[in-house]
């Protein structure tokens, strides 16, 4: 039998709210029940990638880390490359870099150089939207390449924090809202 496709809202149950983690104040989402649970992580996926057909993307941009687990399982079910876009220093060959600002201090995303060709039509792909900072960063670096966004997909976003004022260039979706 074919197990029935997952609603948003059952995805949401099986992400768990861990108070003060890493630090005081933080809400951390907690997807690992849900990823340990086949049908919920088929089903994130396909409501994720929900509009784009194989083939219309050419590349599914992932964001360290946990945006690696979304974006490697979307590329496969969409028939495209997976690209990651890593913090800095983790990428063996030459990359572009974006510095982005955190609550304190900043941080660098990097990609390879030759990571996309130009032209090239992109999926691009993180676990969660909080400020956008991240994302923002990530997106520069696909356009650094002469790529195409063509949506930028989250499982989880964070409405509070209005992180998509940083995205306004890109169509945004995002699965689950808190
Ligand atoms: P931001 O740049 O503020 O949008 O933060 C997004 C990045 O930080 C994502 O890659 C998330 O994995 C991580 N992140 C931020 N806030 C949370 C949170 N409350 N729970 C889990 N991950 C978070």
């Amino acid at each position: 039998m074919i197990a029935s496709s997952p609603t948003a809202d059952e995805i949401a149950a099986a992400i768990r709210t861990i108070p003060d983690f890493p630090k005081a104040g933080i809400q951390f989402k907690d997807i690992t029940p849900l990823l340990a649970d086949a049908r919920l992580f088929s089903g994130s996926i396909d409501l994720l990638i929900d509009g784009i057909k194989p083939g219309l993307v050419d590349a599914v941009v992932g964001i360290d880390a946990r945006g690696f687990i979304f974006a490697a399982a979307a590329a496969i079910k969409l028939d495209a490359g997976f690209i990651p876009i890593r913090k800095k220093g983790k990428l063996p060959y030459q990359t572009h870099e974006e510095e982005y600002e955190l609550e304190y201090g900043t941080a660098t995303v990097a990609v390879h150089v030759d990571a996309l060709k130009p032209g090239s039509r992109v999926l691009l792909v993180d676990d969660l939207l909080a400020t956008g900072g991240t994302a923002a960063a990530a997106a520069a670096l696909v356009q650094k390449l002469g790529a195409t966004i063509l949506q930028i997909s989250f499982l989880i976003e964070l409405t509070f924090l209005s992180g998509r004022g940083k995205l306004q260039n890109y169509p945004i979706k995002s699965v689950v809202q808190y």
